[in-house]
């Protein structure tokens, strides 16, 4: 197995994928089965997480309030609808090419959980749709920063994920032990309708994080790059391109926290936003 191990993170990093996290059906004891991928496949052995960045340039239309529609394609629909399901495939194919079944599995958001699929007998839940935040601190590949989005040594809160499920026992990978977020707080103090407050302890594997409360109905109504949950009305909004997120960005880069560095800084200038009653201003960016 350390060599199917090896061979396919050769072959994920051969193909493009940015991310790929391993864990055992033990790191996903805790989980309700309606969100746990072992109510799916419940004789897999592994939860492999696959993950592609969103390039820093997806978000540059929106950082500086001048195109809003490249990044809801380059970095949202055609990321998780084509390059991510690509990816996912091709992973699919790689280890049932050895004999191993994998179940592909696109992130539809917790929301869709129980619609439309009877529950039967012996059923673990109805339309199961795996928790991709716990998993990809689950398979060791990032934490969930105070911003309530997952933060990866790589990219901070730019990525984008899909999981295969596998009967191929793979050693899980350690759970990350350093801190990505700064606790700068950032991220709430430049939010214009002050949708993240406080904090609370989330523990995920033995891993405790602290994470702010985000309200997100306030979200659902922010102009400042959230988008709406493109898969369910009612889902949580797409928050990666908002000014919350954005400046978090540009504090990972700054602090030197992700490996994915650039020559030039994120934020070039103050950075717009618009409140609630659609009064904008500019945020002195230090
Ligand atoms: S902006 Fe600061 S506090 Fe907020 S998630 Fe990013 S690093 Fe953490
Ligand atoms: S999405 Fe908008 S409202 Fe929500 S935390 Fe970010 S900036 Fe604030």
């Amino acid at each position: 197995m350390i060599e199917l191990k090896k061979g396919l993170k050769e072959y994920a990093k051969s193909v493009g994928i940015d991310l790929v996290g391993f864990a055992s059906e033990e790191r996903f004891e805790g989980l309700a089965p309606e969100e746990n991928p072992f109510s799916i496949f419940p004789e897999a052995k592994t939860v492999i997480l696959l993950g592609k960045r969103i390039t820093r340039g997806a978000l540059r239309g929106v950082e500086e309030g001048t195109n809003f529609g490249d990044y809801s394609m380059f970095g949202s629909s055609w990321l998780d609808d084509n390059f991510n399901s690509l990816m996912c495939y091709e992973v699919t194919r790689y280890l049932e090419d050895r004999g191993y079944e994998a179940v592909p599995i696109f992130p539809n958001p917790p929301e869709a959980k129980g619609m439309g699929i009877p529950l039967r007998e012996g059923n673990p839940a109805p339309n199961v749709t795996p928790n991709f935040m716990y998993s990809a601190v689950a398979c060791g590949l990032g934490e969930i920063g105070y911003c309530g989005e997952i933060l990866t040594p790589e990219f901070g809160p730019r990525q984008r994920w899909q999981m295969v499920i596998t009967d191929a026992e793979f050693e899980a990978d350690p759970i990350l032990e350093d801190r990505i977020c700064t606790d700068c707080d950032k991220c709430a103090e430049v939010c214009p309708l002050n949708a993240i407050t406080g904090s609370k302890t989330v523990e995920i594997c033995g891993k405790e994080m602290r994470v702010g409360n985000v309200d997100y109905n306030l979200c659902s109504k922010c102009k400042n790059g959230a988008f709406a949950n493109r898969l369910i009305k009612s889902g949580k909004p797409d928050r990666l391109a908002a000014l919350c997120l954005r400046t978090c960005v540009h504090e990972l880069d700054e602090q030197k926290r992700v490996s994915n560095t650039f020559e030039k800084p994120f934020r070039k200038r103050d950075a717009w936003s618009i409140d609630i009653y659609d009064k904008s201003q500019y945020i002195k960016q230090d």
